[in-house]
């Protein structure tokens, strides 16, 4: 019987590997850490006593993919949906608060509403600067495409970048942030609620994989680090472990589902994105569990270093995207700065600074720049049975869970193509 390998274990290595398998053939998948989950997984942290995740995630309800990932590995149960849509915000330096409310209905009314939009924004902003990003090039930021001089640009474009994109306003692709107004914003109610992990990433998007992987008899392999291909005759014919040499057979398919730095080592035709940048995250663990403004699981700052403040049970998570700037200053430092924006948030009961944990992800993703987003590869390599995954494959949307998912469902579906037509053409 063939067999796709699948050379890492993230989010797009998972769903590429449980596609794969659901088909019927056989799946190895080799990881290089002890764990599977990658950029998006949960572990005990020894400080804090506790599981924490990495770093906050959110979905959205437009994320299909990886809503039919979850609901192929059983695990649909464990993600939780804000309906109707609502996005609360803080600004800390003036105090104000809102919520972001799109409405029913295919087309977004909600901007003529002025209890459901930002305050201090009038419903012409939206239309002209939504048609300006509409019109931007493949070379234009978003910054240059909507301009700064709006209340917009701090309190809607500023806060979508850095949580889509991972990537400041000023330099952040205009095209990109296009997509994702349209696969969102433009698509209702439905397809903006926030849908977020209640118990963690790790048992929602890892644990149901490798279980489902391993009852379907996938071989799964940890602390396996590829570290070169072979090929002849536009083939793959050999995997390099530390270990040793793998033989691929010739109606085998390879898929690489590394991040871009990695690819680049391994196959450097790939010409990955080479840029990245950091998302920071505090933890702190409460006596007892907090309540955020409007009871919400999360919600968005402005007028501040933090972006997002999550609560969940008695922790409380802090996230700072596109913080290559924050990520310079010592732990201690950053852990004492977020707490005093902690305690503004939740008031009188923060009481003195608990254990913390501070996490750097120096690459958290690629730098979603025009000219970054301009690199991204396709699936399709080539060598016939070579497929690449990845957020920064060229997945049309912007690098995160949905976009690995989609990449892993498309890398799948083309090594089981090249399966069906190097079987086809050894019958001839
Ligand atoms: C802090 C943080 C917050 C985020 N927030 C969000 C969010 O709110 N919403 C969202 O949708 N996305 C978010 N993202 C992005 C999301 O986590 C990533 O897009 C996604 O996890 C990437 O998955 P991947 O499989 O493409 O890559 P990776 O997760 O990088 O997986 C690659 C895997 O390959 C393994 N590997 C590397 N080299 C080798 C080798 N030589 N041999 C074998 N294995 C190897 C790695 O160990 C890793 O497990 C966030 C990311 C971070 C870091």
């Amino acid at each position: 019987m063939s067999t796709v390998h699948v050379i890492g274990a993230g989010i797009s290595g998972l769903a590429c590997a449980t596609r794969a398998a659901i088909s019927g053939v056989d799946v190895a998948l080799y990881e290089a850490a002890g764990q599977a989950g990658g950029r998006a997984r949960s572990f005990h942290d020894e400080s804090l006593g506790c599981m924490i995740d990495n770093g906050n995630h959110l979905l959205l309800g437009a994320n299909e993919s990886t809503r039919a990932y979850l609901a192929d590995i059983d695990a649909g149960e464990m993600i939780r949906e804000i309906a109707p849509a609502a996005f609360p915000f803080m600004d800390l330096s003036s105090g104000e608060r809102w919520r972001v409310r799109p409405g029913g209905g295919l087309l977004p009314t909600w901007i003529f509403s002025k209890d459901r939009r930002i305050p201090g924004t009038t419903t012409g902003e939206y239309l002209r600067q939504a048609y300006r990003l509409k019109r931007a090039g493949k070379t234009d930021t978003v910054l240059g495409a909507v301009g700064n001089d709006s209340v917009l640009y701090e309190t809607l474009w500023q806060p979508l970048c850095r949580a889509a994109l991972n990537t400041d306003a000023s330099e952040a692709s205009a095209k990109l942030m296009w997509i994702v107004l349209r696969e969102t914003f433009m698509k209702g109610e439905e397809a903006c609620r926030p849908w977020f992990f209640h118990k963690g990433l790790s048992a929602a998007l890892v644990n149901p994989a490798i279980r489902f992987l391993k009852e379907n008899n996938a071989e799964v392999r940890f602390q396996a680090r590829l570290r070169g291909l072979r090929w002849t005759d536009h083939k793959i014919t050999s995997l390099y472990f530390p270990e040793g040499m793998l033989r691929i057979e010739p109606d085998d398919a390879v898929i690489l589902a590394v991040p871009p730095d990695i690819c680049n080592d391994i196959w450097p035709a790939a010409k990955a994105p080479t840029d990245s940048r950091t998302i920071v995250n505090a933890h702190y663990r409460m006596d007892k569990p907090v309540s955020l403004p409007w009871d919400a699981p999360f919600v968005g700052l402005v007028g501040s270093e933090t972006h997002w403040i999550f609560a969940r049970d008695n922790i409380v998570s802090l996230t700072i995207s596109a913080g290559d700037a924050l990520a310079e200053k010592p732990n201690w430092e950053i852990a004492n700065l977020l707490w005093s924006e902690v305690a503004q948030v939740i008031g009188s009961s923060a009481g003195r600074m608990p254990a913390w944990r501070v996490i750097k992800e120096r690459r958290a993703t690629f730098a979603q720049t025009p000219a970054q987003v301009n690199s991204r590869a396709s699936t399709d390599t080539s060598i016939k049975n070579l497929f690449l995954a990845g957020d920064w494959t060229d997945t049309g949307l912007p690098a995160t869970i949905e976009g690995s998912v989609r990449s892993g469902f498309k890398a799948a579906s083309q090594a089981l193509e090249s399966i069906r037509n190097a079987r086809a053409d050894a019958k001839e």
